[in-house]
């Protein structure tokens, strides 16, 4: 099998785009990927310092280290979950990446911030996951504000997306569709929140990452098991196998056919925002989602604050 783009000898092949690469050239394949989802969104401007939310994963170092490529400034930030060991290990391999190219790293940590960790929120009945997604979004962004950032990059892939869009409609939750977009865009208390990988497969960004040598945390979070997510991703990998391209044809015609008309609903469905009593985060109640998730978990058995966010 010879690579397409050079003749020589190719060393992966990828079903979906009907093609082969030499190390070289994926790693050139993968920086025009990431190229055109960044110039097709406006995702990030040449004169922006991005801030990369970095896991210790494949995804988000592979994130990194494509926008160091691509020429940005790009600096990360490293939020400890408190997820025993994993955490620990996922840590080391955030900060040895950055220790070993000289980059910034911001490091914050739940329990110091908030009093609590993911597993003592699984406690309170909470599904990890969803408590951990709620902590992610609100900590990365408040990060971001309070340092003066105004894009946030996540290493979300589109296999992740995919998932995401999957679960969306078979439950045909239009608010969630309406919401589901590489792009969040920059408002009053919200960073503007990007997904470059969004053309990127899993096995992309593990490629890329092996090829590149950088080290990553290959273990699964040891919260993941019974993740929804994790079985759609399983039949989307079914489909893909029949019908290779077929999870790019199930993103990206979401994002060309449905999008006009799930931006109206968006529009629509926009509630008023106001400052969170507790933190000023932007919230459609009293308290914001995190708020009323720390209350909740460092505070059992108070009744919890029933605001629509
Ligand atoms: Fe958090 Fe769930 Fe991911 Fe574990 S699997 S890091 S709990 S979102
Ligand atoms: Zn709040």
């Amino acid at each position: 099998m010879k690579c397409r783009r050079c003749g020589a000898e190719a060393v992966i092949e990828l079903p979906q785009h009907r093609t082969a690469f030499c190390a070289d050239c994926f790693l050139h394949h993968c920086r025009n990927q990431v190229r055109r989802s960044i110039d097709s969104y406006h995702m990030i401007d040449n004169t922006e310092r991005p801030l990369v939310a970095v896991s210790g994963g494949k995804d988000s170092l592979a994130a990194w280290d494509l926008l160091l490529e691509l020429g940005y400034q790009a600096d990360g930030v490293y939020l400890g979950l408190g997820i025993g060991e994993y955490s620990d290990r996922s840590g080391e391999y955030a900060r040895d990446f950055a220790r070993q190219r000289d980059l910034t790293l911001i490091e914050i940590d739940l329990a110091t911030d908030a009093g609590f960790t993911i597993p003592q929120a699984a406690a309170q009945r909470r599904t990890p996951c969803s408590a951990c997604g709620l902590s992610k979004r609100h900590l990365l962004n408040k990060i971001a504000l309070d340092h003066g950032y105004r894009v946030l990059v996540t290493g979300h892939n589109l296999d992740d997306e995919a998932a995401v869009l999957f679960g969306n409609v078979t439950r045909w939750d239009l608010r969630y569709l309406a919401r589901q977009q590489p792009v969040l865009t920059e408002q009053d208390g919200f960073a503007r929140r990007v997904k470059p990988l969004v053309r990127l497969s899993e096995r992309d960004t593990a490629a890329y990452c092996v090829i590149r040598g950088i080290d990553y945390q290959v273990e699964e979070c040891p919260l993941a098991a019974g993740n929804r997510h994790l079985g759609y991703k399983e039949l989307l990998n079914q489909m893909e196998e029949r019908t290779p391209g077929a999870k790019m044809d199930f993103y990206n015609g979401f994002q060309r056919r449905m999008r006009p008309l799930l931006d109206s609903i968006a529009t629509k469905e926009k509630g008023e925002l106001n400052p969170c009593d507790q933190c000023g985060s932007p919230t459609t109640g009293r308290l914001c989602a995190f708020c009323r998730l720390t209350e909740q978990t460092t505070k059992p058995g108070r009744p919890a604050e029933s605001s629509p966010r």
